[in-house]
């Protein structure tokens, strides 16, 4: 069956397993193509300049908006975000399923310019177990932590505005859903 191209907005509290699904759905669905976004934030260990983000400082990040470079940038957790406008049609018009894991500032903002975007939210089991995911994670210190819940819970209250919601309790169902949910979307009639 012929598939069209899509737009998709991934959001929900960090901790909540969004990369991980992600992660997941690009190695079950060949025509998934995910967005990389620019961020003014330090990379964590591990983290790849062009893979994970384009770390840039203010001035790089300025820059951009200035020749406006991106289609919405946010301020999360005091630092900024942003999604880059390059790319990203090209993507759609390719056929292609275009995923933003973006914050809901930013899926927000893409409903409004994108009518058609998908909005996609992912929700912990509970918030205890946020707590606990983004502790064990240990990429975070306290007081970046406490930043991090206290943004989950402005998150999760707008989970409502969102087309469908996973609770990524179980890894494995919670990929089968994603995957499914993608899967029907590009296969819609034209
Ligand atoms: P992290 O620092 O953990 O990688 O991401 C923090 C938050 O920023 C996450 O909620 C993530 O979805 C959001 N984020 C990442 N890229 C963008 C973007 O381009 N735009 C917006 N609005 N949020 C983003």
């Amino acid at each position: 069956m012929a598939r069209k191209g899509n737009l998709f907005v991934i959001s929900g509290p960090s901790g909540a397993g969004k990369g991980t699904l992600v992660h997941r759905l690009l190695q079950r669905v060949p025509d998934v193509w995910a967005s990389v976004s620019a961020t003014t934030r330090n990379p964590r260990p591990g983290e790849i300049d062009g893979v994970h983000y384009y770390f840039m400082d203010d001035a790089g990040f300025d820059r951009v908006i200035s020749e406006d470079g991106f289609i919405e940038w946010a301020h999360v957790h005091g630092h900024r975000y942003g999604t880059l406008r390059s790319a990203v049609q090209d993507h759609i018009d390719k056929g292609e399923q275009v995923i933003l894991e973006i914050d809901v500032q930013g899926g927000a903002a893409i409903k409004e310019k994108f009518p058609k975007a998908h909005l996609i939210f992912i929700a912990p089991p509970s918030f205890d177990a946020l707590y606990e995911r983004l502790c064990k994670r240990g990429t975070e210190d306290k007081d970046t932590i406490y930043k991090r819940m206290e943004t989950a819970k402005v998150e999760l209250s707008l989970k409502n505005r969102y087309d469908i919601c996973f609770v990524n309790d179980d890894l494995d169902q919670a990929t089968d859903q994603l995957v499914s949910y993608v899967n029907a979307q590009a296969e819609q009639m034209m």
